[in-house]
Parts: C-alpha cells; structure tokens; sequence
C-alpha cells in the first residue's frame, strides 16, 4: 500500500492527507507570474516547491492535472506597456518567454496548461455575472464590486481579523469609489488610452482576482484539490478567490491551500534599492549553475524560509557535484558488465534508501531530510565501489534507486538521448567483437548500452535494438 501524503493545509493551519476528489487523480492550481518584469529568484523558489509537489504526485502514481495562469493583464502590465510604448501582447510576451526560459533552466516539469487572462476574458465577464445574480456585487462608477459582507467565511483562509479596518477608510493608491476598504473589485472600468474589452458593466478590464477562480474552475471544475501559492498570496489574493468561487457556486472551492515561504537574501528582504534583488540571469552571471540553485531550493523545506547566500549556492554545486559523481562512478560499474554474487546488497540498501526518501517527501515535502537519506546511501555505494564489492547488477539497482529519488530532486543531467546513428556503431563494434570471439568486449557493450536505457536483441535478421 502506497503511504499517504500528508500536507499543511494553510485553510485551517493544520496537517492535511492527501485524498483526491476524484481518486488516482489530483487536480491542482497554481497561481503563475504576473508578465510585467523577469521572475526574481523568490518566485522561482515558489515554482520549484509547485514542481517538486507535481513531481513527488506523479512518483506516487498519481495523474496530475495542473494548471498555472499567466496574469497578462493587471495594472502593472498595463503601466509597463504605456512606459514603453508598446502593446500589452507585445510587452507581455517578452515576460512570458523569460518566465518559460527560466522554469526550463531550473529543470521544471512543464504544467498541462499555462491559460493566460487576455483569452479567458468571457468566463470572467460569465463569472461575474453570475456573482451579480446571486447578489454579491455592486456597481460604482463603471466598475464592479465583490461586497464582502455578503459572504459570511470571508477571510478564513488568512484569519484576518476584519475589524482592524475600518467601513469606508480610503485606500491611498486606489482612487475607485467603494463601500468597503476589503471590498474588492471584479471588473474596473476602463481608462483612457488602456486596453478594455466590452462587457455587459461597460467597456473595462477584469481585476487580478477574478481571473484566478475563473481560470481555476474553467480547468479544474468548481471544487478540486490543491491550491498553491507564495504566502503573499494568503491574503488578499486568495481570500478572493475562495469568496468569488464559493459565492458563485455555493460549494467548497479547494480542499488543500499549500504556501511556499519567503526567500530572503543574506537574511535579509530582496529589494532593488539594497542591491540585493537577483534574477535568475543575475545568480547564473556569477555562478554558471542552475543544478546548483535548484540544489539550494531543494535543500530548505518549502514552509521555512530560505536564506540565499553566495556561500549556500556554492555548498549547494558542491553536493550536487557529490551526487552526480557518484552517479557517474555507478554507472561505469554498471556498464563493466563485471558480475560479482554475494556482492554489497544493492537491492536491500536501495530499497531502505528509497524508503527514507520517499517517507521524508510524504511529510509535507520535506526535501531536505530526503536530501539527508541520500548522501549516506551514495557513501555506502562509493564504499563498495571502493572495496570492488558492487557487481554490475548490484549497480543497475543502486542506479534504478537513485533515478527514482531524482524524478522528485531533478538535479542529475537527463540522461543523453542516443543517437540512432551512435547505437548502429556500437551494434556493428559488437557484431565485429563477436566475430573475433572477443565474448568480453561484446558484453561491455551490450551493458553499457542497457545503462543508457538501450536494450539489443539479436535474431536471424541481426541485431535490433529498442528503448528500455
Ligand atoms: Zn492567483
């Protein structure tokens, strides 16, 4: 029996187990970037969590469905297109594209879909009509509000305490009229010189908030499992969304709120005017290694907050170099094609490994105790190398235990795709080593080639081969 995963659900700060709606299969959101600017390493830091839960789900046999928005329109996509002077999907789309350079860097799985705002404007417009139906809005100068009071849970994702705001204080930097200071707006009426779309409320733009729920339940349905985010999201952002969806459906909109902490730098808040603020360009100008930062993420468990430091990036590449050494040393053995029985008990060690491992990921992500199950077993593994006690199968199945742990950590290198051309050489280098009865030469290759995954088969036509 596969164990359960337990996960700190910030709906009620308590441990949560995980148990999908729809059994096998977890239907999860997470809110993506806001197109206006390069990603900084904290949201990266949030991302990875997101890609370490999915991997971990699908390591558990789970099919995932997850679905991340692109805010592509907001008032700082609008601001930063005016400044220069272009289109909103002219400025978005350089945003979009270093959003996705970056994720690719740090060897994140790509989510089923990346629906961006701009193309789900009518299920927002729908969304909000059915909101104004149920009588959760009012309109004020073109635009249209969700009224707070009108949802009795409001707040109980942040348990926010609304009395410490007061009824009609003014908002500073918001120069739109509404009852509430917490009420919130479902669609803004449009400016001049601002892109608006038309809508039964008046030519406009949909607000930051509504595009989540609308976007979550178009993909996800009106009730699912999982939904993350950075803990600035906590509140108002996903306050909001748990309001407009359950006001609009009038059932429980998401089982399991997950919230990456903060990253910090030298202990320290990120921030342009100190200095330290880094993209991911930023970190790898210095230090040409995104193992390494996905190392460092990986290495601090999601809910603590992380403290990057040039010193923790270069512990962080030195591990990773220690992993990936050691993988690499495993996998000569593996492809010597020595067989050694009685040998290092590969199978029980691995098997105890991977237990470890994977009981750390089903408390709450813990990466870093899974980290902390690896090293000794890559000790042990490096003994028995050392002591010429690992055989080659013994090391097919240290290997096939550290691939597992690694489709949750992402950290060694995909293993090279064969080349077709490269596998008919070795095929032919075999065929002519068989030929001068060189019986050890032929197994090498044949083992070296099963390392990569590559399997040959001989029969009457010749030698074929397949992937493993
Ligand atoms: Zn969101």
């Amino acid at each position: 029996m596969v164990s359960a995963l337990r996960l700190h659900n910030t709906l009620g700060r308590r441990m949560t187990d995980l148990a999908p709606l729809e059994p096998g299969h977890v239907r999860m959101y997470t809110c993506g970037p806001t197109v206006y600017n390069v990603v900084h390493i904290g949201n990266l830091r949030t991302f990875l969590f997101e890609d370490v839960l999915r991997r971990h789900l699908l390591a558990k046999g789970f099919r995932v469905t997850q679905i991340m928005n692109l805010t592509d329109v907001d008032d700082k996509t609008i601001r930063g297109a005016k400044e220069e002077g272009l289109s909103l999907p002219e400025f978005t789309a350089k945003y979009v594209e270093s959003f996705f350079r970056d994720i690719r860097r740090l060897n994140l799985e790509a989510a089923e879909r990346y629906p961006k705002a701009t193309e789900h404007v009518a299920d927002m417009i729908a969304l909000i009509e059915t909101l104004q139906k149920r009588g959760h809005t009012y309109a004020s100068d073109g635009s249209v509000w969700f009224r707070i009071s009108t949802f009795p849970g409001y707040g109980k994702l942040s348990q926010i305490d609304l009395t410490q705001t007061r009824r009609g204080e003014r908002v500073a930097e918001d120069e739109y009229e509404k009852e509430d200071v917490k009420d919130f707006a479902l669609w803004k009426r449009g400016k001049p010189g601002e892109p608006v779309w038309p809508s039964p409320f008046g030519d406009g733009r949909p607000g930051w908030h509504i595009e989540c729920s609308a976007m979550s339940m178009k993909y996800l349905g009106r009730h699912f499992d999982i939904h993350t985010g950075a803990v600035d999201n906590i509140f108002p952002h996903h306050d909001n969304e748990i309001a407009q969806s359950e006001a609009a459906t009038g059932e429980p909109f998401v089982e399991i709120w997950l919230h990456a902490e903060h990253l910090v730098v030298d202990g320290e808040k990120m921030s342009k005017s100190k200095g330290n603020f880094f993209t991911l360009d930023d970190v790898l100008a210095r230090r040409d290694d995104a193992a390494a930062v996905r190392y460092l993420f990986l290495s601090v468990p999601y809910r603590r907050k992380l403290n990057f430091t040039w010193d923790a990036l270069s512990g962080a590449a030195a591990a990773v170099d220690r992993i990936r050494s050691a993988a690499a040393r495993i996998e000569e053995v593996a492809a010597s094609g020595v067989e050694k029985p009685g040998a290092f008990g590969a199978g029980e060690r691995g098997s105890g490994f991977l237990g470890e491992f994977f009981a750390a990921m089903d408390d709450d992500l813990n990466t870093s105790e899974a980290l902390g199950a690896l090293f000794p077993f890559l000790r042990d593994v490096n003994t028995a190398i050392d002591e010429g006690s690992l055989d080659a199968a013994g090391a097919r199945t240290a290997l096939d235990a550290i691939r597992s742990a690694d489709r949750v950590l992402g950290v060694l290198p995909s293993a090279p795709e064969a080349l077709p051309a490269e596998i008919e050489g070795q095929i032919e280098a075999r065929n002519a080593a068989r030929g001068r009865r060189d019986w050890a030469e032929a197994d090498r290759i044949r083992a070296a080639l099963a390392a990569r995954g590559i399997l040959l088969e001989d029969g009457p036509s010749g030698t074929r081969w397949k992937k493993a």
